[in-house]
């Protein structure tokens, strides 16, 4: 992903790092860029440029919180001067954030992604032979003899590399969670859970290559609380498609609010794109991180702030 990429994405901040033992000097496009911020507090006097910006961003349903570090004291002082003002613009943004449809399943087919829809033999046959015409016409435009003994069997296994790479099409977060998720009667949680360090394999949607890294899940239940490797699960429904980083984030913190309901969802992301560190600008110390915040992650920088602290983000990276 080319760092113009980067930029744009409105509901999660989007933070990149360049290390330290990275060789090339680092310009002004890549070294650090943060989008979607609406950690500028708004003040009782006039607003500036800046904050009616936030502000509006909030209102069209976006929040962030920004990864790299956390917000400073002097943000923590300010907050509760503007705490009702924050509560009231972040309640408008959810009420006008569109729900993702948990139900929805793309309309490719069911092969080898072990579906429990009725399979259709000569379709997916069918389908393979396309893909694999597909991969043979590739090979030779990168110059390649197709028909020689090494790649006799290439078009057919890439194209079911591509099917496993991208099965999450065939998946609902709905299906995957089943029967997991349980009302904890009687007890109303406010405690943070928080699962980190879950390994994401996806594929750029601009380049078709991988981007590798780790998402950290963060909720505060209110009285559904689901088993924890569901979590997991749910973020490799939406790896398993075609995705930028900014996305991914952002659909594993929508699913889990809306199958949940809890009181607040964080997501946080790190992750190395292939098309970035081995093509194009050829960054190979970069990362980029992207966040999202829902429900009490978005209202208040104190929990967000607790939440980054217990990832101890700056001592992993
Ligand atoms: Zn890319």
């Amino acid at each position: 992903m080319a760092p113009s990429e980067i930029s744009a994405g409105s509901t999660a901040a989007v933070a990149m790092r360049q290390k330290k033992q990275a060789s090339r000097p680092t310009s002004d496009d890549d070294s650090t860029s943060v989008a979607g911020s609406v950690n500028g507090t708004p003040k009782k006097r006039k607003r500036t440029k800046e904050e009616r910006a936030a502000r509006r961003a909030a209102k069209n349903g976006t929040a962030a919180a920004t990864a790299t570090k956390p917000v400073s004291s002097k943000d923590g002082e300010r907050f509760p001067a503007n705490e009702e003002e924050e509560e009231a613009a972040a309640e408008i943004a959810a009420s006008k954030r569109p729900r993702i449809d948990l139900e929805d399943k793309s309309k490719s087919l069911a092969l080898t992604a072990g579906h429990p829809r009725a399979p259709d033999a000569a379709a997916d046959a069918e389908r393979l032979e396309k893909m694999c015409g597909a991969v043979r016409t590739i090979l030779e435009c990168i110059g390649e003899d197709s028909s020689r003994p090494g790649l006799l069997d290439t078009p057919s296994r890439y194209a079911k590399a591509l099917l496993f790479l991208t099965k999450g099409y065939q998946q609902t977060p709905r299906e995957i969670i089943n029967d997991a998720i349980w009302d904890d009667e009687g007890h109303n949680h406010h405690g943070m859970v928080i699962v980190r360090d879950i390994e994401i394999y996806s594929l750029c949607e601009h380049h078709m290559v991988p981007f590798t890294g780790k998402m950290h899940i963060g909720y505060i239940p209110t009285t559904r609380v689901v088993g924890l490797s569901k979590l997991a699960r749910i973020a490799e429904v939406y790896a398993r498609r075609l995705q930028i980083q900014e996305r991914l984030t952002k659909e594993v913190a929508m699913a889990i609010m809306d199958l949940l309901k809890p009181h607040g969802v964080a997501v946080v992301m790190e992750a190395k794109h292939l098309c970035m560190v081995t093509r194009g600008v050829e960054k190979t110390g970069t990362s980029t991180i992207t966040s999202s915040v829902l429900g009490c992650f978005e209202r208040s920088s104190k929990t967000r702030n607790e939440f980054l602290s217990l990832l101890k983000l700056d001592k992993s990276f």
